[in-house]
């Protein structure tokens, strides 16, 4: 596909946030895909999860059916009713084949939708605002989700645009997506982020919908491959799933063999996206549960035991 053709591509986007320092080297702007083949009950961007534009409604910056009826007068199915305060209600059984019409309609920016398409170019120009900041960093793009690579063409384009500009790129994956996608982004790409989760694929399954084979079978091929990018391997460490010893080490083990390239790092559970469920009308599965600080430590120590100095502590 030609530079010209690669620039019209469109991908359903969700986010585009600027001046994050923690997915990939340097100072980065991150591109969030919709659309994800896993269902991880501690998912802190719920809104990543299905392929599509999402209503989220925010009561809190209502006016009230008292001040402002803009949404209800819209609505073409009636799915929009007052509560009990007489703030926004939406119907999610009679929400549909709609163009978000009341998203559009309320001033208050109570009603926003999750996702829209987004063309290579458009979102190229908001990543190039910061060139001088990755420059002087060893920052970049990453593509991250959901699942990007869910987004075959449009993961392709953005990639292959952004090595024609020079920006450094990265990619953020679960991992549970086709060799041969994995494969082709292998060649565009300066860094990979990969997540592993848990080693026992029933465990895996229990907690993100799918069992782990395909997951470490993509990732010992892809660490296998003759490429100098450096993989960092990286595991949300999650109560009641993988916040023990045994499942730490695992995964650290599983590592050894591979080559310097591959470094690896955990991720402390947090509750930051808790809001964004009651905006889509969701609960979160993981409740009030916190993880142990003290035993997050240990397990850091863990890890770094086995993989001495390509493990990476939180917050380096
Ligand atoms: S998205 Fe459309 S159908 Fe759904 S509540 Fe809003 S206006 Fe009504
Ligand atoms: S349009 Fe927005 S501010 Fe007005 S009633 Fe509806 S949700 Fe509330």
């Amino acid at each position: 596909m030609s530079s010209f053709e690669d620039r019209k591509v469109q991908g359903m986007i969700f986010n585009i946030q600027k001046y994050s320092v923690h997915d990939g080297p340097g100072i980065r702007t991150i591109v969030f895909t919709k659309g994800c083949p896993l269902r991880c009950n501690w998912c802190s961007n719920p809104e990543s999860q299905q392929y599509g534009p999402e209503l989220a409604c925010n009561k809190g910056r209502c006016l009230g059916f008292d001040k402002c009826r803009y949404c209800l007068d819209v609505c073409p199915n009636g799915a929009i009713t007052a509560d009990e305060n007489n703030l926004v209600h939406v119907n999610r059984h009679l929400c549909g084949d709609c163009p978000h019409l009341c998203a559009q309609a309320c001033p208050a920016r109570s009603l926003i939708v999750y996702g829209a398409m987004r063309r290579v170019e458009d979102v190229l120009s908001v990543v190039e605002q910061d060139a001088v900041f990755y420059t002087r960093s060893g920052g970049g793009l990453t593509l991250s989700g959901g699942e990007p690579l869910l987004q075959h063409d449009f993961a392709i384009a953005l990639l292959r645009e952004a090595k024609k500009r020079r920006v450094r790129t990265a990619i953020e994956t679960c991992g549970m997506i086709p060799w041969e996608t994995l494969h082709e982004v292998s060649h565009l790409v300066h860094d990979v982020l990969f997540d592993i989760k848990h080693m026992n694929s029933e465990e895996h399954e229990r907690q993100t919908g799918v069992g782990n084979a395909r997951i470490l079978d993509n990732f010992s091929r892809l660490a296998g491959l003759q490429k100098d990018h450096p993989i960092l391997v990286r595991t949300p460490v999650v109560p009641d799933f993988n916040d023990n010893e045994d499942a730490i080490r695992a995964i650290a083990q599983f590592l050894l063999p591979f080559k310097n390239r591959v470094s690896y790092e955990l991720l402390p559970y947090h509750r930051l996206g808790t809001q964004k469920y009651h905006f889509l009308d969701r609960m979160p599965s993981m409740g009030e549960v916190q993880l142990d600080k003290s035993l997050f430590s240990r397990l850091q120590d863990t890890a770094q035991n086995i993989l001495g100095n390509r493990f990476i502590p939180a917050g380096q």
